[in-house]
């Protein structure tokens, strides 16, 4: 999973994209680039690890101009290296243009070994050098429902062209030398808001948290199918696809992904993620002295639950904040370990008592039996398991970091297996009408439900 960022027209523009990286963090922890515009020339800051660590004062002061790019990454496709490091840049014809890009395309290694053919040499291994690749070679006129503004007739025809070629999720910004492009696949995948704050600078981004720490206003969703342009001239809309796709909304993101202070696909996660655990609650009646959630990801749901069910919610599990996610941790050995670095039981709270440990998902399992096993080493009577999704069956194809389903556990056992493999006296999953019905509840429809059902949007 990635996380994008953008800025047009102001004078901060690295710095604000530092602070919007830095709000999407937890979309990508690996590596982090900014690629800035003056007007004529395009610089670019490339590293690795967090953005406080790869970005220095000194860079953001050589980062001058007012439009800028930036991207968070968490490898799920073309894996870590550091060629894949996002922007990328490109000349193109007498200019330039960087792009970052969220999601996956299904498709990128058949454009990959047909443009190779074709005598283009990809410098990453990356999907999205794929874009640059088509947006190079575009030749096509724009679609003839398309009135292109005066700016846009060199550039936006080939993207429209690339976009036509690509199958798969992205949620993308270009940043040109005076232009800042979003761009959102027709079936909606990945979530892209877009921003303006009081004096008038537009900023693009995977969530509105990042537009809340640069004091940006929500204006509304970057839609699916659309290319959005900002410009001197102002906004423009195109939308190339004149027959959407039927909508896919990750509803990972939901589940687990986006920040629950965040705004995506026009609601809060905040409120669907509570709806998910009320949903569980009304679902699965367990008698128990307190709910516990899984911090950070279990908390909204044990609040619904909590709250519906009426059992009071306790802080059974303390997390360390210095520690990154558990995913991050390359092999079993190091995220065994990093579970019980990450999380540790409260004695006080869970001695003798009967817990309702809520957690957004069971993924490999690792967590879950840790966690499970510390809390009966601190003494807990009993511990019911409640995810507040459905079990993980499948891989996903368009950006999130599922393993391979072979390390799934719910595609190798069954639940009561599962149950006894992680120790919990019970187990149960929030059914995947519980799961859409809460996001319903706030006029949503549309989801990509492939990890959870094996239905995939594009094969
Ligand atoms: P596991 O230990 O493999 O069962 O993973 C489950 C835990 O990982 C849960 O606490 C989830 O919140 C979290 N999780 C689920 N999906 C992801 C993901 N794609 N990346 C990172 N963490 C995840």
């Amino acid at each position: 999973m990635c996380g994008v960022f953008g800025v047009f027209d102001h004078k901060s523009a690295a710095y604000l994209t530092y602070l919007g990286l830095h709000a999407l963090q937890h979309r990508g922890q690996e590596s982090v680039g900014i690629a800035v515009s003056d007007g004529y020339d395009i610089n670019l800051k490339l590293g690795n690890g967090l953005v406080t660590k790869a970005i220095k004062e000194e860079d953001i002061k050589e980062l001058k101009g007012d439009l800028a790019i930036g991207h968070v990454r968490y490898s799920t496709s073309g894996g870590s290296n550091p060629k894949n490091i996002q922007p990328f840049f490109a000349h193109f014809y007498g200019g330039a243009f960087a792009i970052a890009h969220n999601g996956n395309l299904v498709n990128a290694h058949e454009l990959r070994m047909f443009l190779e053919k074709d005598g283009a040499i990809f410098r990453s291994t990356s999907d999205t050098e794929v874009f640059i690749h088509l947006i190079a070679r575009a030749k096509e006129p724009p679609p003839s429902h398309i009135i292109l503004h005066k700016n846009d007739k060199e550039f936006i025809p080939h993207i429209f062209e690339a976009m036509k070629k690509v199958k798969g999720a992205y949620s993308l910004v270009i940043l040109r030398e005076r232009q800042l492009i979003a761009v959102r696949d027709p079936y909606g995948f990945r979530p892209l808001v877009l921003g303006k704050n009081r004096t008038g600078s537009y900023f693009v981004a995977s969530e509105t948290c990042a537009l809340d720490i640069v004091d940006a206003e929500y204006l509304r969703d970057v839609n699916p199918g659309e290319v959005l342009v900002i410009d001197d001239a102002g906004l423009r809309s195109y939308y190339p696809f004149e027959n959407l796709e039927k909508l896919a909304k990750c509803i990972f993101e939901y589940v687990y992904f986006a920040r629950p202070d965040s705004k995506i696909f026009k609601d809060w996660v905040y409120g669907i993620r509570k709806e998910m655990g009320k949903n569980l609650a009304k679902e699965y009646k367990i008698e128990a002295d307190y709910v516990v959630p899984v911090l950070d990801s279990g908390l909204l749901a044990a609040k619904g639950y909590s709250e519906e069910s009426g059992i009071p919610l306790e802080i059974g599990l303390i997390r360390n904040h210095y520690v990154g996610r558990s995913f991050i941790q390359p092999t079993q050995d190091i995220r065994d370990l990093s579970v019980k670095l990450k999380l540790n039981p409260v004695r006080y709270v869970v001695e003798n008592k009967r817990l309702i440990v809520i957690d957004d998902s069971l993924v490999r399992g690792t967590t879950s039996r840790k966690i499970i096993n510390m809390l009966k080493e601190a003494g807990a009577k009993e511990v019911h398991l409640l995810i507040s999704s459905p079990p993980v069956i499948d891989s996903c194809y368009y950006g999130i970091d599922t393993p391979t389903k072979e390390e799934l556990i719910a595609n190798k056992m069954s639940i009561e297996e599962i149950r006894k493999y992680i120790g919990a006296d019970s187990l149960h999953y929030l059914s995947l009408e519980g799961m859409l019905k809460a996001a319903n509840k706030f006029r949503q429809k549309g989801f990509c439900t492939a990890c959870f059902t094996s239905d995939y949007p594009i094969l």
